[in-house]
């Protein structure tokens, strides 16, 4: 199993200088993995970051959310197009990294929608994820769609919906990303999700209910992890903070996040790292008990 850190912990920039300093900060906190935000897959310098993942021994995963101009539940031919392309070359990036786990709000924008999804928007989303999948599948890469609160998807807001979603658009490699955050806003707790979608869940964010400390906000981590522990999940579990501290332009703007509530990236992430890890060790020995 992987315990890992989302880059935007370290650096609002992901040019070679910034992809250089998260996976060395990553790695220092104590992390197995690095999550790559791939807003803009085409700019990415794959390069600069295959040389410091192997410097540092770290794993790779990626994640993006659409905008509005590639938004594949859109009526638009061109923009369902230009979406479909992002996401191809994102897991083009990430199997050329050696990653295996590509998530994150993938199926839609990520925005705030003033309109619930249209049954075409929605048809629309799964004829590009399947393929995308597809795509994935021959590189070795799986493919997890992140259930997020109702202010940054319309269209999958439970884990419920994910499958219900992913019911009519059967992949082996495609699943569904759950994050703490967006499940203490929108599910009924912490623990039944996990089993609802046991059989396909494939990542998981942690992330703590004003998106700073963990064990600072309101979202019950402990029956979190014993769910975690019940159905034996061993997928990524990758640590997601973010803070006007480190600012970027189209991530944080779309996230709002306004203030901030920490300034010490480096005690933050070790405190993270040690947060996921104990209580991993405490849930596995409810086995014994
Ligand atoms: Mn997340």
């Amino acid at each position: 199993m992987n315990i890992g850190c989302h880059g935007l912990v370290w650096t609002g920039t992901f040019d070679a200088e910034g992809i250089r300093r998260a996976v060395e900060k990553t790695a220092q906190a104590g992390f197995d993995l690095i999550e790559f935000p791939l807003m803009d897959p085409f700019s990415f310098d794959v390069t600069a970051a295959k040389d410091a993942l192997a410097e540092h021994g770290l794993a790779v995963s990626a994640s993006l959310g659409l905008s509005e101009a590639t938004d594949i539940t859109s009526a638009d031919p061109a923009v369902v197009a230009a979406g479909e392309a992002l996401l191809i070359r994102a897991v083009d990036v990430l199997a050329e990294l050696g990653g295996e786990h590509f998530c994150g709000v993938i199926y839609s924008a990520m925005r705030k929608y003033m309109e619930p999804a249209t049954p075409e928007g929605v048809a629309s989303s799964r004829a590009v994820v399947g393929r995308v999948a597809d795509h994935a599948a021959a590189r070795g890469v799986r493919v997890a769609l992140e259930v997020v609160n109702r202010y940054e998807t319309n269209v999958l807001n439970t884990g419920r919906q994910a499958l219900a979603y992913l019911a009519e658009v059967d992949r082996p490699n495609l699943g569904v990303h759950l994050d703490t955050y967006h499940m203490n806003i929108e599910e009924s707790d912490m623990f039944q999700p996990v089993l609802d979608t046991s059989a396909l869940l494939q990542y998981v964010h942690i992330g703590e209910s004003h998106r700073g400390y963990l064990g600072t906000g309101s979202v019950d981590f402990d029956t979190f992890f014993k769910a975690l522990g019940r159905i034996g999940y061993g997928g990524p579990i990758v640590f997601e903070s973010f803070s006007s501290a480190v600012v970027a332009e189209d991530l944080s703007r779309m996230l709002g996040i306004w203030r901030n509530l920490w300034t010490d990236g480096d005690e933050l992430g070790a405190h993270a790292n040690r947060f996921i890890r104990d209580r991993l060790i405490a849930v596995d020995s409810i086995r014994l008990h």
